[in-house]
């Protein structure tokens, strides 16, 4: 208790230095509410080791996130937990219950609320909906609708909570772009994702009367890197967010998923605070902010992401139970050993990476008589550590139900789509052996490939090639639009995953290797 009051008065002192409203705070208590956030958790039921963290301390799990926001509430009852989407798609327990796990889990973590995200759809729009629907806790979406209609696919676009005597208001919006960016062609047919500027403004205006705070829950922008480390990434930024607050008047609060982002310090935009956390369920953000309720404006906030040492944190009893039944459940099929690696499968987003080099050589494995394969970076979510390799891990290594599909691909619509992955939007693309590919980043756009190589010639225009790749790809996932160009396509119905089984398993201890395949010049 002591703490808190010497916080608030800490609180206080921030408001009078920075706001000089010490005068008008007379006889005017203001009031205080504190905000817990996460974004991305990805299905990270257990703590994971995160290398720029701590090198051998583990962070987050869903249990030990669920007992920091239990602990924090019963200490401060004025405490919201709020959430901004993509908690679908990680290890294999998600896959293999297509989300229904997740809910489960997170129907004991005392969410207050939380959006949806892109990977909400990765097995279908349908089945987010039958799998919402198990929720006890508000998810709200306000512009993904039933194509041509009026119909929202989850008819909960804000909701109204009272905490601390304010009302706060909380809208839940996906990113127009982000939504055709990242999900699946296959898995939004009959759907639509309409601009999230208008919706925002019809339900702020909508709020703004009836409530004190506007929070707007989003899940927007360009997409977080899947990577082992960080040193050859790409620089991340939330400008989406930035522009989007700009551009609207009365958004106290923004929440913001999809960058894989954290902010330390809140990002402010036109009086609209912006904050996110680094995903995965690593760090559990809080804002707290004071109210002054006479003059209806936020006068001061303090922000603060926390690692959430799983060494530091106990489960909370309830998550951990339902963990536990769901992973038994699923034990027999992600238990069951494929074969070994000499050492880790890692990820990387602007360059080859042993995990990539593994996916697309098997992919061509199983399909011989074609040249080469191509794999989304993205597309790979957790690197595999060894020395045995379940079928849990390939899953958990790549958690979508793509399947192989066959192209036949001019030279020059190759070189489109290297272009695309060198413009860094969404992360180069994974190769398999024989192709070199070597980019500098420091060009302009569209003439960033410095060149291009199949088993040592350069690729030609005219040429027509025979491609492998996913039907994320081919259908223009990650904005790799250029696979549509095809003169020929033929859906395999083989899933990528069986690949790589299949692959493995010629080898009694599999080598990873990095041979420059996809190479950054520019350093
Ligand atoms: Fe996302």
């Amino acid at each position: 208790m002591k703490k808190r009051i010497l916080f608030f008065c800490s609180l206080l002192l921030l408001v009078q230095v920075s706001f000089g409203q010490s005068a008008k705070l007379e006889g005017n208590i203001p009031k205080e509410l504190s905000i817990l956030y996460t974004n991305d958790l990805h299905a990270n039921f257990e703590p994971i080791l995160v290398g720029w963290v701590s090198p051998t301390r583990k962070v987050g799990g869903f249990a030990k996130i669920a007992a920091r926001v239990k602990q924090e509430k019963k200490a401060n009852p004025n405490t919201l937990y709020l959430d901004a989407g993509d908690f679908f798609t990680g290890p294999d327990i998600c896959s293999l219950t297509k989300g229904e796990a997740v809910i489960d889990a997170m129907n004991h973590m005392s969410l207050d609320a939380t959006c949806i995200g892109n990977h909400e759809f990765d097995y279908g729009w349908r089945n987010l909906v039958s799998q919402f629907e198990k929720a006890t806790f508000p998810i709200l979406n306000g512009n993904l609708f039933i194509q041509n209609t009026g119909k929202l696919i989850w008819n909960h676009p804000f909701k109204i909570l009272q905490k601390s005597g304010l009302k706060i208001g909380i809208i839940g919006l996906h990113g127009k772009f982000a939504f055709y960016d990242t999900v699946s062609d296959t898995m939004r047919q009959g759907i639509e994702a309409r601009d999230e500027e208008l919706y925002l403004q019809q339900y702020v205006d909508l709020l703004r009367p009836q409530v004190d705070l506007v929070v707007l829950l989003v899940h927007q922008g360009i997409p977080g890197r899947q990577s082992s480390k960080g040193s050859v990434d790409i620089q991340r930024n939330l400008q989406k967010d930035i522009d989007l607050a700009s551009r609207i008047k009365g958004v106290d609060i923004m929440i913001t998923g999809h960058a894989h982002q954290g902010t330390p310090q809140p990002l402010t935009s036109k009086g609209t605070l912006i904050v996110s956390t680094d995903a995965l369920g690593i760090e559990i953000g809080k804002l707290v902010v004071l109210y002054d309720l006479q003059n209806k404006k936020m006068i001061g906030y303090q922000n603060t992401l926390n690692f959430l040492y799983a060494d530091e944190t106990p489960d909370d009893p309830a998550t951990r139970q339902c963990i536990d039944k769901w992973k038994e459940r699923v034990d027999k099929v992600s238990g069951q050993k494929i074969g070994c690696i000499s050492e880790p499968l890692t990820r990387s987003y602007g360059e080859e990476s042993t995990l990539g080099n593994m996916v697309a050589d098997g992919m061509l494995h199983a399909f011989p008589d074609y040249e080469l394969a191509l794999v989304n970076s993205g597309g790979l979510r957790e690197d595999i550590l060894g020395p045995n390799v379940t079928t849990g891990d390939l899953i958990s290594a790549f958690p979508f139900p793509n399947t192989v599909v066959k192209l036949e691909l001019k030279g020059v619509f190759l070189r489109e789509i290297f272009e695309h992955a060198a413009d860094q939007t969404n992360g180069v693309l994974q190769v398999s052996a024989g192709l070199v590919l070597q980019y500098n980043d420091s060009l302009p756009l569209g003439n960033r490939v410095v060149s291009c190589t199949l088993n040592g010639k350069a690729l030609e225009d005219e040429r027509i090639y025979k491609v492998l790749a996913n039907n994320f790809l081919v259908k223009g996932g990650d904005g790799f639009l250029s696979f549509s160009k095809a003169s020929a396509n033929i859906e395999t119905h083989l899933g990528v995953v069986q690949t790589m089984i299949s692959y493995l398993k010629t080898f009694p201890v599999y080598p990873p290797k990095l041979e420059g395949r996809v190479v950054k010049l520019n350093k």
